[in-house]
């Protein structure tokens, strides 16, 4: 591909001399060679930047990917049937870029900035560049503000910080993009714009996507920019780079962007296709040598900008698919090596019931304590260690028939805590309400509860405290702190509660079981489907 054919050289210096141009010459005038999977070769082009947009005569746009020393590589953003060898070419000296603007807010588009949600034309205030050098140190901040995810497995473990990047990784379908979700679910009136980037996604996933945050009124602050399987390997490529772009436009304004690029294991495939296509030389795992610097220049844009330059801030969650759990392929280590850590999703979990998958063990979040509030520092306080205790517990007494009491009561009191952590889709928890729970759970509240009951027993202290305890509510949302006498305080309300109400809702739980049985003595066949509505409708009344 590098060499030119002899018939090519031949054409070109008939052309050449056909339609020589005095005028012309400073124009920068190519000619395509070879074209084919979305990639163009030219002639002619001298001096072309990387990532130059180039015209071509149809009207296409393409951008400069490869330069070797006779001719340029060009990726295609467009169809390459209108496109044929011998077709002029001209520079652009325009850089790839994406049309900003504050009138994208709540717009589908795709990864050049058109809208693709047939509500009409967006206007644009700018165009910036979808390539960008990441602030320096200098023009940066220490993390220093929450990024609520409104999961309390996240938050309260492996809390994130504005202007971090927290990597989202598992198998397929364990709900990386449902966590990526609610996240954006829960920046609801909290000004933070939203930018959810999806690369190689079918396109239904990111129907379902809009459908939900239009469901819940996030469009109001969320753009989708979407590059699906179907399009081009060029437009997924640039995806990610044309969302930063529009956040970076967000963010130099000194607002808050929270970006998720869903997934950056599809955004390196796009890459190594067209790296392919270009003739580079593979590499592991028939990467390209430089697929490391594909993810670190892009995730290095996020950050949390200095006063002086406005304070705005971009926190990146990217997520990353997995094989069979394994983290350590090339991808995945690269983009764990880059992030300042990484929510693990494990199948196994996720199929036991345990949603959001989180496994504890290998989730880390290596800067965002330094951005919890002091009332979550204090009451997620010794949930980790409580955790990993349970889970060795666990292991240990697997197949132990009589426990002594200590025993006991600690693998009742993680049991409760995983219960705790299970959280339905699209239920944000807010930040005091995370509080009250895990106070609650490091008072063992919920250990003499029995398992079923745990979800729906906070639900109901919760809105009791909504209801009758509006103040506590609001001391933990204005003063974001944690006193001794609050804590007892939540403590003291949530038994009183449950002394009330609490004892009655248990039996008539019990009672339902029973009546169910009875049933079944009857008709086996009938009660078989029976139970089955009636759990339904259970499960969908604990997500209500
Ligand atoms: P993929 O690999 O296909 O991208 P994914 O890892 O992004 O999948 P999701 O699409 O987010 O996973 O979720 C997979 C399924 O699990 C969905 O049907 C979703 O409704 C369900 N799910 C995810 N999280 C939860 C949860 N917390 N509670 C109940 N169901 C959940
Ligand atoms: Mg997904």
């Amino acid at each position: 591909m590098s060499s030119i054919q002899a018939q090519d050289i031949i054409s070109i210096i008939r052309e050449e001399i056909e339609n020589f141009d005095w005028d012309q010459t400073s124009r920068e005038v190519g000619t395509v060679i070879s074209v084919g999977d979305g990639i163009a070769t030219i002639y002619g082009i001298d001096h072309a930047m990387y990532g130059e947009i180039v015209l071509f005569e149809n009207g296409e746009k393409g951008m400069v990917q490869d330069i070797r020393r006779n001719e340029i590589g060009v990726i295609l953003f467009g169809r390459d049937a209108g496109i044929y060898e011998g077709m002029k070419v001209s520079r652009t000296e325009k850089r790839a870029g994406i049309p900003v603007g504050d009138a994208f807010v709540g717009r589908v588009i795709n990864a050049l900035g058109e809208p693709i949600d047939g509500k009409g034309d967006i206007v644009s205030t700018g165009y910036n560049p979808i390539e960008r050098e990441a602030p320096g140190i200098i023009d940066r901040q220490p993390v220093n503000k929450p990024l609520e995810t409104g999961i309390l497995a996240i938050d309260s473990m492996f809390p994130i910080g504005r202007g971090q990047r927290e990597l989202i990784i598992g198998d397929r379908q364990t709900g990386k993009t449902s966590i990526a979700v609610d996240t954006i679910l829960n920046q609801k009136g909290k000004d933070i714009i939203c930018i959810y980037v999806a690369i190689g996604q079918k396109a239904t996933t990111v129907g379902k996507v809009e459908h939900t945050l239009e469901e819940h009124g996030a469009m109001d602050y969320s753009i989708i920019l979407s590059a699906t399987a179907a399009e081009p390997a060029s437009l997924q490529y640039v995806a990610p780079y044309a969302g930063t772009a529009l956040g970076e436009y967000f963010m130099d304004q000194g607002r808050d962007v929270l970006i998720i690029y869903d997934d950056l294991s599809k955004h390196a495939v796009a890459y190594r296709e067209i790296s392919l296509l270009l003739g580079r030389s593979p590499g592991r795992e028939a990467y390209p040598g430089d697929v490391f610097y594909l993810h670190s220049r892009l995730l290095e844009r996020s950050s949390h900008l200095s006063d002086e330059k406005g304070g705005g801030s971009m926190t990146a969650l990217p997520i990353i698919e997995t094989q069979n759990g394994d983290v350590s392929a090339y991808i995945s280590t690269n983009v764990i090596s880059i992030t300042d850590g990484q929510i693990f999703l494990e199948t196994g979990l996720f199929f036991s019931g345990q949603r959001p998958a989180v496994n504890v063990g290998l989730s880390v979040s290596r800067v965002g304590g330094a951005a919890q509030t002091k009332a979550m520092k204090k009451a997620s306080g010794s949930i980790r260690v409580d955790l990993a205790q349970y889970r060795e517990l666990e292991v240990f007494t697997q197949f132990a028939s009589d426990l002594d009491p200590t025993t006991k009561a600690e693998l009742d009191h993680g049991s409760a805590l995983m219960e705790l952590l299970k959280q339905p889709l699209s239920h944000p928890m807010s930040m005091a309400e995370e509080v009250i729970s895990l106070v609650l759970a490091n008072h063992n509240f919920f250990d003499s509860t029995p398992k079923k009951l745990i979800k729906k027993e906070q639900a109901q202290v919760l809105d009791d405290f909504h209801k009758n305890h509006g103040l506590v509510i609001s001391e933990l949302t204005e003063k974001k702190a944690l006193t001794e006498d609050l804590e007892q305080e939540i403590v003291e309300f949530a038994e009183d509660f449950r002394k009330e109400a609490g004892q009655v809702d248990t039996s008539a739980a019990d009672s339902n079981d029973k009546k169910a049985d009875s049933e079944g003595s009857k008709d086996p066949a009938e009660t078989a489907g029976d139970k089955g509505s009636q759990s339904d409708a259970a499960s969908d009344h604990e997500e209500a």
